[in-house]
């Protein structure tokens, strides 16, 4: 997925989360699939730039546009498609580790879909924020942080999804600060301040 456009969406759904512009609403499409149509459909048109989107939204935000055009061609995706095959082909030693094969060539939707579909629906909340966002997983292991949506939905620029019950552990936030330390990334004042003042 383009960087961009993608970043765009996301501000989209955090400023308008359950609404009719909510790019990605349960609440809003009828099942799973009628939401990925939709989510895909305003992707594409934010990506195009054929969908208007408020200037607010299109601020500091990574464009890498030869690299776009090159990840959404098919010889990209076929070129993935077969490069994850060759590691189960290589790494697998049962047959049903291919099942995942299919699941990990569209990580990207799958991923969209437990965290904007399920995570909107069940799960415990922390905050009640007047919106669907729940906390998917007491223990988060296979979303590396995503199923604490509500905690995201309540500090969105808070790089540490976990950290309000004990259990919420986020294995990504480590890393986070590890590259930001090596220098690979460069973390805002405001993002570092609300996990020391906040919690
Ligand atoms: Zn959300
Ligand atoms: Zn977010």
């Amino acid at each position: 997925m383009s960087p961009r456009a993608y970043a765009i969406m996301h501000r989209i759904h955090h400023a308008y989360t359950d609404t009719k512009k909510d790019p990605h609403s349960p609440r809003f499409s009828k099942n799973v699939v009628a939401m990925l149509i939709r989510t895909n459909k305003i992707y594409l048109g934010i990506y195009k730039n054929t969908l208007p989107v408020d200037e607010k939204f299109m601020k500091n935000v990574p464009d890498w546009p030869a690299f776009d055009r090159w990840a959404l061609t098919w010889k990209s995706s076929i070129f993935w498609s077969l490069f994850y095959t060759g590691y189960y082909i290589y790494f697998a030693t049962a047959w049903w580790m291919y099942l995942l094969v299919p699941v990990h060539i569209l990580m990207g939707p799958v991923h969209g879909t437990i965290v904007n579909w399920f995570a909107h629906k069940y799960g415990y909340r922390n905050f009640n924020v007047n919106i669907t966002s729940r906390n998917l997983l007491p223990f988060d292991l296979v979303m590396e942080e995503e199923a604490y949506h509500n905690n995201h939905h309540k500090y969105p620029s808070r790089i540490n999804f976990g950290g309000i019950r004990w259990h919420e552990i986020d294995p990504v936030y480590p890393i986070i600060r590890l590259l930001n330390w090596w220098g690979v990334i460069r973390l805002k004042e405001l993002s570092v301040k609300r996990v020391e003042t906040e919690f």
